[in-house]
C-alpha cells in the first residue's frame, strides 16, 4: 500500500513548522510498512488531486494568506471535487481559514476556497495559548497551541471538538475546528500530529480506506510516549 501526501505551498504556509506534521504522517505509515511519499507544491505548480491521498494546508500570516489566495481560485474546482469525493485534508490555522468562504481582515478581504461552510473575520486582539479539546471522534483528548487573530464561524457544521481549555474557533462558542467528510480544519498549530497521534491515524486510515477499501489492515503502534506527553499537557492545564 502507498500513501501520497500533497503539501500545499510550504514556502508560504509553514508557520510554527507545520511541516513536522508531514514527517509524522510519513513515519506512522512507514512504521506500518506502508509506503509514503510527499509532494511539495509551490504556488505555480499544477496539482493533480487524483494522485493525492492526503492534502496538508498549513498556517500563515495574513500577508502570506493574501499571496496564496489569488492562486486558490485556479485550484478550487479540482480541490472541491477531491473533498466531495472524500479526499483527506488536514488544514491548519491560516490553511483552516482558507478552506472557508473568506477571511476578512482590516487590510482587506482574503477569498477562500469555499470547500466547507465557514467564514472568518478578524477580531479584537489575538487568541494565543495552549488549548485542550474533547472530541467525540477520539477517546484521547486533543492538545495543542493556537495563535490567531481571526474568529471562525462554522455555521451548522460539526466542530472537531469542544474546548476544555483555551479559546477555539471564536473564543466564545466553546468549539474548535471543523470536520466535514474527510476534512479536518483546526487552529491547532505546529506539532499537531506528533502530539495527537490519534488524529494522524484518523487521516491515514481514512486515506487508506478510500484507496484500498474498508477492510485494510491497520495495526496499532506503541504510542506510550505520545500518550504520556498528551496526558502531561492535560494535567498541566486542566487542574
Ligand atoms: N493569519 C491568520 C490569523 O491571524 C492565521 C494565523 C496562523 O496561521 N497562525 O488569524
Amino acid at each position: 500500500m502507498k500513501i501520497t501526501i500533497g503539501h500545499l505551498y510550504p514556502d508560504l504556509l509553514n508557520l510554527y513548522g507545520d511541516r513536522g506534521n508531514i514527517q509524522c504522517l510519513m513515519k506512522r505509515c512507514q512504521w506500518r510498512g506502508i509506503e509514503a511519499e510527499t509532494i511539495a507544491f509551490e504556488l505555480n505548480d499544477p496539482i493533480d488531486f487524483s494522485k493525492l491521498d492526503i492534502v496538508l494546508l498549513g498556517g500563515g500570516s495574513d500577508r502570506e494568506q493574501m499571496l496564496v489566495c489569488e492562486k486558490l481560485k485556479e485550484i478550487r474546482k479540482d480541490f472541491k471535487a477531491y473533498v466531495e469525493d472524500y479526499g483527506v485534508v488536514i488544514a491548519i490555522c491560516g490553511g483552516y481559514q482558507l478552506i472557508g468562504k473568506y477571511y476578512k481582515t482590516e487590510q482587506g478581504m482574503i477569498t477562500g476556497l469555499d470547500l466547507v461552510d465557514l467564514y472568518t473575520e478578524q477580531g479584537e486582539g489575538r487568541l494565543i495559548g495552549n488549548i485542550v479539546l474533547e472530541s467525540d471522534l477520539f477517546d484521547m483528548p486533543i492538545v495543542g497551541f493556537e495563535n490567531h487573530g481571526g474568529r471562525t464561524c462554522i455555521n451548522q457544521c460539526k466542530p472537531l471538538g469542544k474546548v476544555v481549555y483555551g479559546s477555539g474557533n471564536d473564543g466564545h462558542t466553546g468549539f474548535e475546528g471543523i470536520i466535514y467528510k474527510n476534512v479536518i480544519g483546526t487552529y491547532l498549530h505546529g506539532p499537531l500530529l506528533p502530539k495527537n497521534p490519534h488524529i494522524a491515524d484518523w487521516l491515514i486510515l481514512h486515506a487508506l480506506q478510500k484507496k484500498y477499501g474498508t477492510e485494510v489492515e491497520f495495526p496499532s503502534l506503541d504510542d506510550s510516549e505520545e500518550k504520556e506527553a498528551n496526558d502531561y499537557i492535560c494535567q498541566r492545564f486542566l487542574k
